[in-house]
């Protein structure tokens, strides 16, 4: 009796450091989401193929697609953070063809998928197609040190808290790397 009791101790100890062992592997490359680098490299490829032909109302402020109404306070947002050691890019103007695409990534293929179902119901959670801040070029999703601001950790977010607001951009609170005029 005594020794059945000493193996299940035993037992029980390894099925628990077994399963925090998993547990901290499984979280390794993860971000604060819980969505994997696979996710974020397809994401940031995606993003690499924006559109040749811009409409009249987008131009670009060091490098990003912005709306013309907003494009001296990025530009000069972006000084003030390399003024301060923080280095920014990332992705503001995004097409029609674009939204359904990462629709079609994030909440299926249907038609119903696409342009019907809830932003809340996809993974990430995405605008419906013609209703995306991105379409207007009045949002962006900052990039720091080449990558996605991923976490409200990253000096980069330290930074755009404080200080974007100046510039007229504010967060929308589940997703750290993007700003828009009306955190939406
Ligand atoms: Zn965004």
């Amino acid at each position: 009796m005594r020794n059945l009791r000493r193996s299940v101790s035993t037992l029980a100890i390894i099925v628990l450091f077994g399963g925090l062992l998993l547990f901290n592997l499984n979280r390794e490359g993860r971000d604060d989401l819980g969505w994997g680098d696979d996710y974020w490299e397809q994401f940031d490829d995606f993003e690499d193929d924006v559109a040749d032909v811009l409409p009249d109302d987008i131009t670009t402020a060091q490098g990003i697609r912005v709306h013309v109404d907003i494009a001296d306070d990025i530009d000069q947002l972006l000084t003030h953070a390399r003024s301060d050691g923080v280095e920014l890019n990332g992705y503001g103007y995004r097409t029609n063809e674009q939204q359904v695409e990462l629709r079609k990534r994030h909440c299926g293929t249907t038609d119903f998928d696409i342009f019907e179902k809830s932003p809340s119901e996809c993974s990430p959670p995405t605008a419906r197609p013609g209703s995306s801040r991105h379409e207007r070029g009045r949002a962006i999703d900052f990039r720091y040190a080449g990558r996605t601001i991923k976490t409200r950790s990253s000096e980069a977010f330290v930074w755009l808290a404080e200080n974007a607001g100046d510039y007229g951009l504010k967060n929308l609170p589940s997703e750290p790397w993007h700003w828009s005029v009306d955190g939406r």
